[in-house]
């Protein structure tokens, strides 16, 4: 746990709104961005053609460098900012270009990258249900973690929470069509890792849709 704080970034950290005043409150989406959240603008993506309907989520998970939380090497990858000298293993990663929609931290925090009506770069080669190249049609959510270490309980908050808001504003988003990284490309990947709780979060998702449709 010392590393965490030691990484920390104390300076963005207050920027970041705290979940936890209003922990049911939807999050709300306007033109493709989340209100009330940091916004970090990667440059990483690409254009969502007209008629290219949203109806995938991909659950990834990552952490810079592997194991550890805390810090901005996260974010620094997303928008091309990553040092290769700043760790040994940043010199194989720091020129590659990837993104995702967004990234919730240990601490519940998200941070939106890409804007949904856009294609991040975050599931490579993919297929889901005989389609390929899942990110024309998908929106990937990473969590701060690793495949074998627990993800924090307000993680899976902020995930159900986030995912209610987006099947809501994206409703070819079904339950069935939520999946992880490991299941559209399950030769190259095993984000977000057998320790992912599936069932936990699927309880508290169903329990934040009742709550939309209860405040509708
Ligand atoms: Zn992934």
């Amino acid at each position: 746990m010392s590393l965490i704080d030691k990484n920390k970034a104390s300076k963005s950290n207050n920027l970041r709104p705290n979940y936890q005043q209003e922990p049911k409150k939807r999050l709300t989406i306007s033109n493709g961005w989340l209100q009330k959240t940091e916004h970090q603008y990667s440059a990483f993506f690409s254009l969502r053609e007209p008629q290219e309907n949203i109806n995938l989520l991909v659950i990834h998970n990552i952490s810079l460098p592997a194991g550890s939380f805390g810090g901005n090497h996260i974010t620094n990858l997303f928008l091309g900012q990553l040092m290769a000298d700043d760790h040994p293993s940043f010199g194989d990663i720091a020129q590659i270009k990837v993104s995702a929609h967004c990234l919730i931290r240990r601490d519940g925090s998200i941070i939106q990258y890409v804007s949904f009506n856009n294609k991040a770069w975050h599931a490579g080669i993919s297929c889901f249900n005989g389609r390929d190249k899942c990110n024309d049609y998908s929106i990937g959510i990473e969590l701060e973690g690793t495949d074998d270490i627990p993800y924090e309980e307000v993680q899976y908050q902020q995930l159900s929470r986030l995912t209610a808001s987006l099947q809501k504003h994206y409703p070819l988003i079904t339950h069935e069509n939520i999946v992880g990284h490991c299941d559209i490309a399950p030769i190259r990947k095993t984000d977000p890792g057998k320790i992912f709780n599936w069932p936990h979060y699927r309880q508290l998702l169903q329990q934040h849709n009742n709550i939309i449709i209860t405040n509708e």
